[in-house]
């Protein structure tokens, strides 16, 4: 029984470097409209195709010596990095959401796989957005259908956790307090401040995320830690550069971060220091 266990988790692992492998071909195609599925992958420099057995997630990188085999040219270590993160991240949601063996059932295993689909968009969000500065709608206002049937789907099962949102009505609720929550905040700081401190992109991936987790206690946790985070990343490097604090960071990332450690431990970091707020984790 302890064995299935452990054979149990080292699949979600393994299943997390081939879905962070899958996400190195979303970040670099999308944000270009190119499709995730054609043509097959290849090298960027010279075009040859990606040998199966040179695909293999962090190994291939490894054996590589991060190079292409055709034309030598450097692969960004951020493609096992990515892989690597991943693989993690899936093995810590599958031991929060399949907690032992006799959770090896089908309803905790679609809750594991609900979240483990919206902690991939969020990886794969956060890259794209540090690298292009933009939030593929995919990733975000597309993806709210998503969330809202799956969250459907994983009820009728009989699964479900206090991280994910409860049912359609939580689901529909939280899509649209977390876009309403964050345009308010918008359109405040365009009144005072006459700029754009947000993108739509924002209000639209923060929707997606309310989806999936439901308005309460989700949208305000994330709002106040991603901010949080935006401020300690933020601050140093507005008083290391040169432009003070009209330093241009997405934010997307910070709401990534805040959404994931959510889904990990956000009922129980809500339960522990708010207290007061415990009846929202119903
Ligand atoms: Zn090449």
């Amino acid at each position: 029984m302890i064995q299935l266990y452990a054979l149990a988790q080292a699949l979600s692992v393994l299943l997390g470097l081939l879905v962070g492998s899958f996400l190195n071909v979303c970040i670099a195609r999308m944000p270009e409209d190119r499709s995730v599925v054609h043509p097959p992958s290849h090298c960027p420099a010279c075009g040859h195709n990606i040998r199966p057995y040179d695909n293999i997630p962090v190994l291939s990188w490894l054996w590589l010596r991060g190079q292409c085999r055709d034309c030598s040219s450097k692969i960004s270590v951020l493609y096992p990095l990515i892989e690597l993160v991943v693989g993690a991240l899936f093995w810590l949601l599958f031991r929060r959401f399949v907690p032992d063996v006799f959770a090896l059932n089908a309803p905790s295993l679609v809750t594991f796989g609900l979240a483990a689909i919206f902690v991939s968009m969020l990886v794969a969000m956060t890259f794209v957005d540090i690298r292009h500065y933009i939030i593929p709608d995919q990733l975000s206002i597309y993806a709210v259908p998503v969330g809202v049937l799956g969250v459907v789907l994983v009820a009728q099962l009989g699964g479900g956790h206090l991280a994910l949102a409860s049912g359609w009505r939580d689901s529909v609720l939280g899509a649209f307090i977390g876009g309403g929550s964050l345009g308010l905040i918008m359109v405040g700081y365009w009144v005072v401040r006459r700029e754009e401190g947000m993108g739509m992109g924002d209000v639209k991936l923060l929707m997606m995320m309310g989806a999936f987790l439901g308005p309460l206690p989700a949208i305000p946790f994330i709002l106040v830690v991603s901010s949080l985070a935006g401020a300690c990343v933020g601050l140093p490097m507005a008083f290391l550069g040169k432009k003070g604090l009209r330093v241009a960071m997405p934010f997307g990332p910070f709401l990534a971060f805040a959404g994931i450690l959510y889904v990990l431990h956000g009922p129980e970091i809500v339960a522990m220091y708010f207290p007061g707020l415990s009846f929202l984790l119903q």
